[in-house]
Parts: structure tokens; C-alpha cells; sequence
């Protein structure tokens, strides 16, 4: 019993092979006068391709583990979704512990609306 591939391939025996993967066949693109266009990549790699990949946030990458609890009203999170990390000083790129504060989706909204005097190294906020 052939394989899959094996038997595409024989049913295809034109179509190119994909040249991102070099395995699958490539994805029609559209047929005009009985002629078939094909994609230079397979409907496999395609749609992989449209997937973004989620990207590892800065802070994560620089070692910040995000707190279980918010660090301006001391709520304790059930689903890490409820927290996210904040950057004080509204840069991305700066991932200093002195600047990434994990916030509740409640404070942060606070937050952005408000100025919020942090406190460096603890968690005790001044207001
Ligand atoms: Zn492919
Ligand atoms: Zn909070």
C-alpha cells in the first residue's frame, strides 16, 4: 500500500513539489485553459505560513517571570490571563525589573488613566 505522499505524487506527476518542504505537492493556484497553476509551496506550508507565530514578549525573554498577583491591589490571579506585565515607562523594549510591574486587567485600566507614583523594588504603592 503506497503511501500518501507516494500516491499524490503519482497522481500529480506534474506538479511540482513544494520548496519549502520538499515533500508535499504544490497548492493549485487557479486553472485557465485546462491549464494548471500551481503555488511554489504546498497547501500545508501555506496555511502554516499564515499562522502567526506567537511571539515571545521582550520582558519574558529577558527572565521577568509575571507575578500571580497584582502588584497594585494585591489581587490574586486564578488564570495568568488576568494579570499582564506593565512597562512603567511605556517602552517595550525596556525590560528592567525597575520598569515591569504585573498589573490586573483592573488596575491597568487605572493605570493608563492615571498617573500612578511606583515605588522602586517593593510593592508598595504611594498615591
Ligand atoms: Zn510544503
Ligand atoms: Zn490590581
Amino acid at each position: 500500500m503506497p503511501s500518501k505522499v507516494v500516491l499524490n505524487i503519482y497522481m500529480d506527476i506534474l506538479r511540482p513539489i513544494c520548496k519549502e518542504c520538499n515533500k508535499n505537492v504544490c497548492a493549485i493556484n487557479y486553472k485557465r485553459n485546462g491549464i494548471t497553476h500551481y503555488r511554489s509551496i504546498c497547501d500545508e506550508c501555506g496555511s502554516t505560513k499564515k499562522k502567526l507565530k506567537p511571539r515571545k514578549p521582550k520582558w519574558m525573554a529577558s527572565g521577568y517571570k509575571k507575578k500571580k498577583q497584582c502588584d497594585l491591589c494585591g489581587f490574586h490571579s486564578i488564570l495568568p490571563t488576568q494579570i499582564i506585565v506593565y512597562h512603567i515607562d511605556g517602552s517595550l523594549e525596556n525590560t528592567g525589573y525597575s520598569n515591569l510591574r504585573s498589573i490586573c486587567l483592573n488596575c491597568i485600566e487605572v493605570v493608563k488613566k492615571q498617573k500612578v507614583n511606583w515605588t522602586r523594588g517593593d510593592l508598595k504603592v504611594d498615591y
